[in-house]
């Protein structure tokens, strides 16, 4: 899973260096899906099952748009927030990762939102290594947002993650009655997709038309940022990184 974690990590650190004015969503996702090609990985998003098939390797979502966008003609912005998502199968094992990218100068509140965003996945990190529970790190997430005046969007999740992509446990960031009912123990051996979205505005979200594209009801902007990490004697690992 290092291996596919590490190729997914390459394949941000192209999008860090391509995304910029002018450049189009299309553009970031035929560079990642050229990357895959060449190291004889197969992309978990290409034909996942929906209404439509998902066209395309990255799910590349731009300001109130939250997650699942489909790349394609839209040129990127002085002042974008772009969320790229994007995973892989190298070897028979899977690794999926989300970062939220910055094009030119961002205003207050999207850079606020960037820097809770990431702090959000860091600090479930972190929690993973005295947790004995998920719902003790979602509950830290959710403290974290909600004291930055943000929201938690509820209605994605993060998963289990291994020779699939969505696997056992679904992996929420924050708690509810219904979680405690599906709390599971932080041990050894768990490999967790962990990806905290979050919302300047309101926590609901709605589809687009193109059955995909996930975006915030009062159109305010969001960010989104994930790693596969995984659970080890030693504490938790992040495998969608480039260095150890
Ligand atoms: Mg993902
Ligand atoms: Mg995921």
């Amino acid at each position: 899973m290092r291996d596919a974690g590490r190729l997914v990590a390459r394949a941000h650190q192209i999008v860090r260096e391509m995304i910029g004015p002018g450049v189009t969503t299309g553009e970031l996702d035929a560079a990642v899906e050229a990357l895959f090609e060449t190291e004889g990985a197969v992309s978990l998003f290409k034909g996942y099952p929906g209404r439509v098939p998902f066209p395309a390797v990255c799910c590349i979502s731009v300001n109130e748009q939250i997650v699942h966008g489909i790349p394609g003609d839209r040129k990127l912005e002085p002042g974008d927030l772009v969320k790229v998502d994007t995973g892989c199968r190298l070897n028979g094992w899977c690794g999926d990762s989300a970062w939220s990218y910055a094009v030119g100068e961002i205003d207050a509140v999207k850079s606020k939102l960037m820097r809770v965003g990431e702090e959000n996945l860091m600090l479930a990190i972190e929690a993973l290594k005295t947790a004995t529970r998920w719902s003790q790190v979602a509950e830290q997430m959710q403290k974290a947002v909600r004291s930055a005046g943000f929201s938690v969007v509820e209605q994605f999740v993060g998963h289990g993650i291994g020779r699939k992509m969505h696997e056992d446990p679904q992996v929420p960031n924050y708690v509810s009655p219904q979680l405690m009912k599906h709390d599971f123990r932080i041990e050894p051996g768990l490999v967790l997709a962990i990806e905290p979205m979050v919302n300047a505005g309101t926590k609901d979200v709605r589809i687009l038309r193109d059955h995909w594209t996930v975006e915030t009801k009062d159109k305010k902007p969001s960010v989104h940022f994930e790693h596969t990490v995984a659970i080890t004697d030693a504490g938790p690992v992040v495998l969608t990184r480039l260095e150890d």
